[in-house]
């Protein structure tokens, strides 16, 4: 056989495998909403329970038809947690869909994994008999454990007691972008909330592109995506000009439950570089450089320097 015949004869696999994957190729992007910490605590623009309604109101204005809160049980034991049972149940009663998020959300490099253990089955125990309840863990800051054996120990200790690993495939800083906007309202700062808005919209979806651009270029297909949000102000104020945002840019959203029945949802991916969520950590084991895999905007520094420049108003000199 030539050199020309074999190359021939690879040219023809290769678009052999083109063609029968036609149609995950062109896949249209779609993407779960997912909101962590509840019940979070106060921000800078309303109470709690306020919040709760207004982001109920939002999601159902949008058309969200299921989305996860994912509890951290700790939290309802603090001030701001006072009624975080009731806005609980609120949000499955509005169709939504709860999972666990940890007792006290530690990270889990830096801790007795026995005690990390304990905990997650503490909030289990506050869960279980919950309506809404899904059998997903969700661990605390992305944090999987930073070497095998800790990621290996809660492996086996999900798989032990019959929950997923409730992973996200879009991380972003929505927190830190409401940590800002609080601190900037208690100081009593002005801001553009038409900017922020914008400012924060922008920047989830850009994220949700990253991820799926990686994903795109890693898998050779997009996959049902996960995105990682959390039960702030800011998320109460804009979730419908977010949803309108990530639709604008060829997104359709879908019920959290559908997105955890894709197949990279049964994957361990064999790495420590788990931080960044699922799409970055099988970016990471086909070989891309951890640093290719980071958006700009998951920078405390880079959103603050961006804040500062479009969403506070400056006072005349
Ligand atoms: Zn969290």
């Amino acid at each position: 056989m030539t050199i020309v015949s074999i190359a021939g004869r690879l040219l023809a696999a290769f678009l052999l495998v083109l063609t029968a994957f036609p149609s995950s190729a062109q896949e249209g992007k779609r993407i779960a909403l997912s909101f962590d910490d509840v019940p979070r605590e106060a921000g800078g623009f309303m109470t709690p329970d306020q919040r709760t309604i207004a982001l109920i109101a939002g999601l159902h204005e949008a058309g969200v038809e299921q989305a996860g809160f994912f509890v951290t049980t700790g939290n309802l034991e603090k001030d701001d947690g006072k009624g975080g049972e009731a806005r609980i149940r609120a949000y499955v009663a509005a169709g939504h869909v709860i999972g666990n998020h940890s007792h006290s959300h530690d990270w889990l490099w830096n801790g007795d994994v026995a005690a990390y253990i304990a905990d997650l089955d503490r909030a289990e125990a506050w869960l279980a008999d919950k309506p809404g309840k899904r059998p997903w863990y969700r661990f605390p800051y992305l944090d999987e454990g930073r070497d095998p054996a800790r990621r290996d120990a809660l492996r086996a200790a999900l798989r032990e007691r019959g929950l997923a690993n409730a992973y996200v495939t879009v991380d972003n800083y929505d927190w830190a972008i409401d940590g800002l906007a609080t601190k900037a309202v208690r100081e009593g700062r002005a801001l553009d909330r038409g900017a922020l808005r914008d400012f924060y919209v922008e920047t989830v979806v850009d994220t949700a592109e990253f991820n799926d651009r990686i994903a795109r270029e890693t898998l050779g297909r997009s996959p049902a995506h996960v995105l990682l949000l959390h039960e702030t102000d800011l998320n109460a104020l804009f979730i419908v000009d977010l949803v309108k945002g990530l639709r604008a840019a060829g997104w359709t959203i879908i019920p959290i439950d559908a997105a955890y029945r894709d197949p990279i949802a049964a994957l361990e991916p064999d790495t420590v570089y788990l931080g960044g969520g699922r799409v970055a950590a099988l970016a990471n084991v086909a070989g891309r450089n951890p640093a290719s895999l980071v958006h700009e905007r998951t920078d405390e520094a880079e959103l603050a320097r961006l804040f500062e420049e479009r969403v506070v108003v400056r006072s005349r000199p």
